[in-house]
């Protein structure tokens, strides 16, 4: 395995591939959610690239952007287990010099949900992965569904701007209670953890109500934020029920639905998402 921290250097080493190539993008602290992502790339294709990269432009100025968890050499050891070839680790001046201005917005899929309690937090994430797709030219990039309006806003940039990446979903990788794993769990103390569970249980309300044939989409936002708002620790952001391509919010229940929520227990935001009528 290539450990890459320069632009010119991840070029070279693209440039002398022939087959293809899968990149996994990720800010690094890696849990099982970024490994079954690495493991289907590198089933998939014949040569891995995974990114590590804490993005300073994804955050905002109250965010966690200097507290974000790090153990580089435990994510090395991971990843040279897992068969990756290369591992791309840019450091902030080699992503974002001194002059560096440009920015990709997607318009409206990045505007509602994550977008509204984050100004600009989108915009940072498709500059960056924009940048990423443009240095390692993969075939495939996998993300996941955990992040579910990140991947709408992905493939819509890919789709406007014709991007030759095909870009795979994989699903969310949970504890063994439902819990979606995050490299931000760490923040959370014993009891905020227990408390976090509720997120999965809404979920899993959601599921049942759309089996029972509930289709009124809120009915869902409503019994879901009762449901999530009797735990104390947890406050409720929001609770969505959306198109899962445009993230508009839906009135009834016709085709799919990405049912999706923001809670914040103490300091730590949670979100978490499941897909109804796929
Ligand atoms: P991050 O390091 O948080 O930027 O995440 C890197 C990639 O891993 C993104 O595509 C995430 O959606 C994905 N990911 C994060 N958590 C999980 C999870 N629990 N299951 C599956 N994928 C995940």
């Amino acid at each position: 395995m290539q450990v890459l921290t320069t632009i010119a250097e991840t070029r070279t080493a693209r440039a002398a591939l022939q087959g293809s190539v899968g990149l996994v993008p990720t800010m690094g602290f890696l849990h099982d959610g970024h490994l079954s992502l690495v493991r289907a790339a590198r089933a998939e294709n014949d040569h891995v690239f995974v990114s590590i990269f804490v993005n300073p432009t994804q955050f905002g100025p109250n965010e966690d952007f200097a507290t974000y968890p790090r153990n580089t050499d435990r994510d090395l050891a991971l990843l040279r287990d897992l068969g990756v070839d290369y591992v791309f680790m840019p450091g902030l001046d080699e992503m974002y010099p001194a002059a560096f201005e440009a920015a990709v917005d997607v318009g409206s899929v990045a505007m509602p949900l994550e977008g509204a309690f984050r100004p600009g937090h989108f915009r940072g994430v498709a500059t960056v992965v924009l940048k990423l797709l443009n240095i390692i030219l993969p075939d495939r990039a996998y993300f996941g569904r955990k992040d579910a309006q990140q991947l709408a806003v992905i493939r819509k940039m890919v789709r406007d701007l014709d991007l030759p990446v095909d870009i795979v979903a994989m699903p969310t990788v949970r504890e063994p209670d439902g819990f979606a794993m995050s490299s931000r769990n760490t923040y959370l103390t014993p009891e905020q953890r227990k408390a976090a569970t509720i997120l999965y249980q809404a979920l899993t309300l959601a599921l049942e109500m759309w089996t029972r044939g509930t289709r009124d989409a809120e009915a869902f936002r409503s019994r879901l934020r009762e449901l999530i708002e009797d735990e104390e620790l947890a406050n409720v952001d929001y609770v969505s029920v959306a198109d899962p391509d445009t993230l508009r919010e839906l009135e009834r229940i016709q085709g799919p639905a990405l049912v999706s929520m923001a809670v914040r227990i103490g300091r730590t935001r949670l979100i978490d998402n499941v897909t109804l009528g796929e």
